[in-house]
């Protein structure tokens, strides 16, 4: 099975401009090759031309013009490095790695990811992991992984969550090749249950792919990697995501809101119920053709003539390119997509529940195996963690505690 790369990767030129054409308009960031699906994030310029419209809020202007997040927090937990027994790795990203971890006082398990501090502060992602750390600490839903404390040395940040043992979709996806109608709606429908819950705390998700949806033990969806989340309450405009996964809206640089996650539910069924995400290019052709063919949108899109019609037509309105006329952003909001004949025989409440039997009960040992997750190179990264050393970006990340020293 061919890994795709992850990570955070890729930055605009500082002043870019917004030419006509795509091929102009959007560089492709170091890396993005056409089996490329790590998430990209750019910074933008307070030059450009849509920055002078005083509405456009400029996210790199930390804390002057963004809204003010008003829900009420929960109460963390207070964690240090040597509570915990750290053990192999269960996945990585650009600014660090994610461990299975075991703590020594309750001896349960937990997934602890470690960003080096440095890592994000030269990639210009401080104010995406300060909303990681908020937006996760705002939000208990059954769906969505569990934060349960944050803390900081003089070189790492540390994120103490649950540890969701039964890998990613996307591993049992590919292993799948494409999933029967039922288990992807199934998992979209539980998808959309989280979507929602997210846009009622004015929260845009920005990621949404089967790499980032984890699988519970009893088989229900835990989504993770909250790294491109943001309190949203109108719109916003920072290019990120995922290639695959971005709406057209985003692409163009315009503002957008909280249906860009609606748009990439789209693209995720029709990647469960064929294999490959809609627009995927493949290795011959040129990479930004991807961005071409999300922008002239789904008329010329190929479905599988055995797909279920229901399904085409929510995916459809899914896709629609006018975000004005996309399903979930209508005046019925989620109602529609709830409503939708495909979901038609989808019980909500048993659903929300987690009442309904998931399709698919991951082969799990005991507790704390990790054996669903690929192997990757430890390179001994826990020998580092805790040490003593120059800590430069310290003051960046207020809401992550000094606990460990
Ligand atoms: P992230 O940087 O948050 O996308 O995490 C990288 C990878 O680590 C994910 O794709 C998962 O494979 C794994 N991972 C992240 N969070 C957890 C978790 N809470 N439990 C188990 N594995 C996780």
């Amino acid at each position: 099975m061919i890994r795709r790369m992850t990570g955070k990767l890729g930055h605009l030129a500082p002043g870019h401009q917004k030419p006509a054409q795509v091929q102009q308009q959007v560089p492709l960031p170091a890396g993005l090759t056409p089996e490329y699906r790590g998430s990209i994030s750019t910074e933008r310029t307070s030059e450009s031309e849509s920055s002078k419209n005083a509405e456009v809020v400029d996210e790199r202007r930390r804390g002057l013009d963004m809204p003010a997040f008003p829900h009420q927090r929960r109460q963390k937990g207070t964690y240090r490095l040597t509570d915990f027994y750290f053990q192999r790795t269960l996945g990585t990203g650009s600014f660090g790695r994610v461990h299975l971890v075991r703590s020594k006082h309750n001896l349960r398990f937990y997934a602890v990811k470690v960003l080096s501090k440095e890592k994000i502060a030269k990639t210009k992602q401080i104010d995406h992991t300060n909303n990681e750390q908020r937006m996760l600490l705002a939000v208990q839903h059954p769906f969505i992984v569990n934060l349960w404390g944050s803390f900081q040395d003089c070189s790492n940040l540390y994120m103490v969550m649950d540890f969701v043992p039964g890998g990613e979709l996307f591993t049992l996806l590919r292993r799948s090749n494409r999933f029967p109608d039922p288990v992807a709606k199934f998992y979209a429908a539980e998808v959309a249950c989280a979507l929602n819950h997210l846009h009622g705390l004015d929260i845009v998700y920005r990621d949404l792919k089967p790499e980032n949806i984890l699988l519970n033990l009893d088989g229900h969806i835990k989504i993770a990697d909250f790294g491109f989340a943001k309190y949203c309450p109108n719109t916003t405009w920072t290019l990120c995501g995922t290639p695959d996964y971005l709406a057209p809206e985003v692409i163009n640089q315009n503002r957008y809101n909280k249906s860009v996650d609606w748009y990439a539910l789209g693209v995720l069924i029709f990647e469960m119920l064929t294999g490959l995400p809609p627009f995927h290019i493949t290795g011959e052709e040129h990479p930004l053709s991807l961005y071409q063919r999300i922008q002239r949108g789904p008329a010329f899109l190929r479905f599988p003539p055995a797909l279920n019609p229901n399904a085409r037509d929510l995916v459809l309105k899914f896709l629609e390119g006018d975000p004005s006329k996309r399903y979930g952003n209508l005046h019925h909001g989620a109602g529609d997509v709830f409503a939708h004949p495909w979901f038609a025989e989808v019980d909500w409440e048993r659903l929300r529940a987690r009442e309904i039997t998931a399709p698919y009960l991951p082969k799990i040992a005991g507790d704390g195996d990790a054996s669903a997750f690929e192997r990757y190179p430890e390179d001994d990264a826990v020998s580092s963690y805790g040490l003593p050393a120059p800590d430069t970006f310290g003051k960046d990340f207020p809401d992550f505690e000094y606990t460990s020293t």
